[in-house]
């Protein structure tokens, strides 16, 4: 049994899919206006972690991730460098989906552009001007709250409580109620489309209820963000979505702390971000950018310092180390009990993972049969076929973890006969060989180094530019 925490009941729950099997996830993706920092790839690193563990416990996973390619920051950043809006948010969109696949994180199955989906967004503003949940006022059209009693409910929002307009959506046409939020903004800047609406622009709003529910349907399983996303942003959602369908719209919200730095948000606006490239330039490896972001639970919020990147980094190359250190197991006379460890460690991993994606829990899994393997090997009895079983094993949990070096592991057959020859070298003392052959390797970008386990290799570091 799955539970994860709903933020819309404040209450960990028992995952129910709408149908058996499979699983709906919508997650609020960029807005492509410059490079994403590593504060926003906490939010894409926790929903890429529960995509991979559902598809893990079985799940086949439908998931959807929408581009905001359309917003003021996008058109003014075109129009301050006079080219289209297209070609401006193109640039940045390829940015990210490269930084997507250094971290690892697993591609949606749609990733839409707001820009392409127009003509869902026009007819579901029309639905709700027809069923009286919105109105048209100086040629836009806004969402009348007051017409949706339940709205507020996610956020644990007292309607009445909120008097300034500034909350609920920072413009600055004028509106019936000061708390409705814009569906449709008239034309104003250079980028309008001509609609059955009139001159103008979506929402940010609308864009993820008319994606979301073209892709997923009118009612799905799992809404995702981070905790900045919850007001007004899903609360807003949530009312055009019901308001328009009459159905419920998303069964679970799941919504991850921020990235911290001394304390604070980081954010573009108070400039105390890193991109992945800032970090990648200072030669860190980015799997310890994944790992740092994937070890701390998504729900509480998390400090980021280089001293805690540095961590994550050795922690990732003692990972891999001893990953790789299981193919030079050979001489053990091997232990009964491994394949008891191993199932305990799985049993923690799933236990950890399924009890809201407690990462911590299931992580202890894995670093508790390390350190048991680690004693069987110092003892001589750790033997090929256990060996075999914790790489199976450590290479199962890795479809959900990733931060195994995989293809970095082959070596050729030719330079795994080398490495044979340098083990025999060394037993017969003849240093100087063992010494040549090491500088092979080294000026093949590979470094070996000589441990309990025999020889073990790794590449030497590649920053990017
Ligand atoms: P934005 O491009 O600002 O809409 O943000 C994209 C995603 O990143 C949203 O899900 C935000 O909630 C999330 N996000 C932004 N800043 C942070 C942060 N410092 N920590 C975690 N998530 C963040
Ligand atoms: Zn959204």
């Amino acid at each position: 049994m799955i539970r994860f925490y709903n933020t819309l009941t404040r209450n960990k729950e028992e995952f129910k899919p709408i149908k058996e099997g499979n699983a709906g996830l919508y997650t609020c993706g960029p807005t492509v206006y410059d490079l994403a920092h590593i504060g926003n790839f906490r939010a894409y690193i926790f929903e890429d972690l529960l995509h991979r563990y559902l598809e893990y416990g079985g799940y086949k996973v439908l998931r959807v991730m929408n581009i905001t390619d359309v917003d003021d920051k996008t058109i003014a950043g075109c129009e301050k460098e006079s080219v289209s809006l297209k070609e401006y948010t193109d640039r940045y969109l390829t940015a990210f989906l490269e930084d997507m696949e250094i971290l690892r994180l697993k591609k949606p199955d749609y990733l839409p552009r707001a820009t392409e989906h127009i003509p869902e967004m026009v007819s579901l503003v029309k639905k709700l001007l027809d069923k009286g949940y919105a109105y048209e006022k100086d040629g836009a059209v806004y969402f009348s709250i007051a017409k949706f009693p339940s709205y507020g409910k996610m956020a644990g929002i007292d309607l009445s409580e909120i008097k300034s307009g500034a909350r609920v959506d920072v413009d600055e046409y004028e509106k019936e109620d000061v708390r409705d939020f814009a569906l449709w903004k008239e034309e104003k800047e250079s980028v309008f489309w001509d609609t059955e609406l009139g001159r103008g622009r979506p929402g940010w709003h609308i864009e993820c209820s008319a994606m979301s529910m073209k892709y997923l349907g009118e009612s799905f399983d799992i809404h995702t963000g981070g905790v900045d996303n919850i007001f007004p942003h899903h609360e807003n959602e949530i009312a055009q979505s019901e308001a328009a369908t009459g159905k419920k719209f998303v069964n679970y919200w799941m919504h991850c702390a921020h990235l911290l730095v001394n304390g604070e948000k980081m954010s573009k606006s108070k400039g105390n971000f890193y991109t992945l490239r800032d970090i990648l330039k200072k030669g860190y490896n980015p799997v310890a950018v994944r790992y740092l972001l994937l070890s701390a639970h998504y729900r509480d919020p998390l400090n980021f310092s280089e001293k805690a990147l540095k961590q994550a980094e050795n922690t990732v190359s003692n990972y891999n180390a001893f990953y790789q250190s299981l193919d030079f197991c050979k001489s053990g006379i091997g232990n009964k009990e491994i394949k008891a460890d191993i199932e305990k460690a799985r049993k923690d991993f799933t236990a950890g993972l399924s009890d809201d994606l407690n990462i911590s829990a299931a992580l202890a899994g894995i670093f508790n049969l390390i350190k048991t393997v680690n004693i069987a090997v110092s003892e001589g009895t750790l033997g090929p076929e256990d060996a075999g079983d914790i790489k199976g094993f450590l290479e199962e949990t890795d479809n959900v973890l990733v931060i195994l070096d995989k293809e970095e592991r082959k070596l050729s057959g030719e330079q795994q006969n080398l490495i044979k020859e340098r083990e025999q070298a060394r037993k017969d003392k003849d240093f100087k060989k063992s010494d040549e052959i090491r500088d092979v390797f080294k000026s093949q970008g590979i470094l070996l180094e000589d441990t309990l386990y025999g020889t073990r290799w790794k590449t030497v570091k590649k920053g990017i530019k």
